[in-house]
């Protein structure tokens, strides 16, 4: 696969064209933001282990039959993905508080949530990603209603595999973020699955095992995204 231009340049990826119009090539950086862009630094390691681990997530999720535009992995940081036409949403499903949630509504964080909750938010660094709703994504045109409906039930999909899966390496999935796009008509999973877009605990001790750590200058960071890693099986 020959890669052709740069794309597009993300918070954190780049995307690159290939010979084949139907595929394109992420490159995952070592560039970690928070806050919208305002908090960034380079993280030695993070374009190699998010590559891994995202590779590692979508084979996981598109063996349990959840469409991914994950193709194959090119490099330590680089795969291959279809092009979608992205869909300007994030899809969050929240099975404990934490974050944004807490700051909104005052709970405390750490509450379950039963059952778990969804909520999305328009992609826009300058709004700072608002929280909106259903119907505003239908009546400005951001998606349609059947579009939605496919993202909900594929993003709850999505929470039954990962729970298990992070459960099984003693972790607690508490929430994550997902991005959705279409390929020949079809809701695809696109964007990336990493302990970057995601809330993950340690099962008994609660410890913050996710990107918290950099937005809350915990330290240790990229050593917890490879621990996570290896708890559920990637190899780095
Ligand atoms: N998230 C993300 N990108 C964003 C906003 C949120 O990946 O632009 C993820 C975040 O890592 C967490 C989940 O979505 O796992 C819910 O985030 P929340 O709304 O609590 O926002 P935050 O605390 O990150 O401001």
């Amino acid at each position: 696969m020959e890669k052709r231009d740069l794309l597009y340049s993300g918070k954190a990826k780049s995307v690159y064209t290939t010979d084949d119009a139907d595929l394109m090539i992420l490159e995952f950086r070592d560039d970690t933001s928070a806050f919208d862009g305002k908090k960034i630094e380079q993280l030695a390691r993070k374009g190699m282990v998010n590559n891994k681990f995202n590779a590692f997530v979508m084979t996981k999720l598109a063996e349990a039959g959840i469409p991914t535009h994950f193709q194959a992995l090119l490099s330590d940081t680089e795969s291959l993905v279809k092009r979608l036409d992205m869909i300007p949403l994030e899809c969050v499903v929240r099975n404990v508080a934490a974050g944004s949630l807490v700051r909104r509504l005052g709970v405390e964080e750490g509450i379950d949530l039963n059952p778990p909750t969804f909520e999305l938010f328009l992609k826009n660094d300058a709004l700072g990603d608002p929280m909106v709703n259903e119907y505003h994504a239908r009546s400005f045109g951001w998606a349609e209603e059947a579009h939605l409906d496919q993202m909900k039930a594929l993003t709850f999909q999505v929470n039954t595999v990962l729970k298990q899966l992070f459960a099984d390496g003693g972790m607690l999935l508490v929430d994550y973020k997902l991005e959705f796009g279409l390929f020949q008509g079809e809701v695809v999973l696109g964007d990336e699955f990493s302990p970057d877009g995601c809330r993950l605990w340690d099962a008994q001790t609660r410890e913050k095992l996710d990107k918290d750590r950099f937005r809350q200058g915990l330290g240790n960071v990229i050593e917890s995204y490879e621990e996570v890693g290896r708890r559920i099986g990637v190899t780095f």
